[in-house]
């Protein structure tokens, strides 16, 4: 049984997909072979990243491999073809208590997504972050998936700087399991990860 089958929901049901950026970790399962997995859904995703992405001859002048220009052909293409994008740029409220900022470096449309709820909120930073115990502690180590490296890094340190300073709930993917966790600053540029604790609320 798959994930969404569990919850009892069909593919068909999902109306909004977010996407960090156009790698392949985190697009793969839009498809199915050639056709969009998710037929009714609108793919929200940074402007940035489907220029860079949907242009082979950005790999040519950038040197950044061909292959994820391919492979963005085959993902977000197809969703650009049938007309299910929708793309956002800057700061923009992408759905109802959902905000969209672009943090360029990793890919030139990298973007994080604030979910808030009343008083609460959790940010979801996508590839902010690739190793942990590397990164928090040196964030100006960068990983070879970055497009713009130097960019990236700074990106990383400014982030880690506001989301200490906010005491805010991220949720990162390339983390061990939950994921979710709060950053804490510890001199010049250097930082820690905190996770939160997991639970269990249905055998509580
Ligand atoms: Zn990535």
């Amino acid at each position: 049984m798959t994930g969404l089958e569990a919850i009892a929901i069909a593919p068909s049901d999902i109306t909004d997909i977010l996407i960090t950026h156009i790698h392949t970790d985190h697009t793969g399962g839009l498809v199915i072979g050639e056709n969009p997995a998710f037929p009714n859904a609108t793919v929200h995703v940074a402007e940035a990243d489907v220029d860079f992405f949907l242009n082979p001859q950005n790999s040519e002048e950038t040197g950044y491999a061909l292959q994820y220009f391919e492979e963005a052909e085959k993902t977000i293409g197809v969703y650009e073809k049938t007309g299910q994008i929708d793309q956002f740029k800057g700061t923009e409220n992408v759905l109802p208590g959902i905000v969209a900022t672009v943090h360029p470096g990793h890919t030139p449309g990298s973007a994080f997504f604030t979910v808030s709820s009343g008083e609460e909120s959790i940010i979801f930073i996508g590839d902010l972050v690739h190793v942990p115990a590397i990164q928090f502690p040196s964030p100006q180590t960068t990983i070879v998936y970055d497009v713009a490296p130097d960019q990236a890094a700074a990106m990383r340190i400014e982030a880690f700087s506001d989301l200490a300073d906010e005491r805010q709930l991220v949720a990162a993917p390339h983390h061990p399991f939950p994921g979710v966790g709060h950053v804490s600053e510890h001199g010049e540029a250097s930082f820690k990860w905190h996770p939160v604790e997991y639970r269990d609320r249905e055998t509580e």
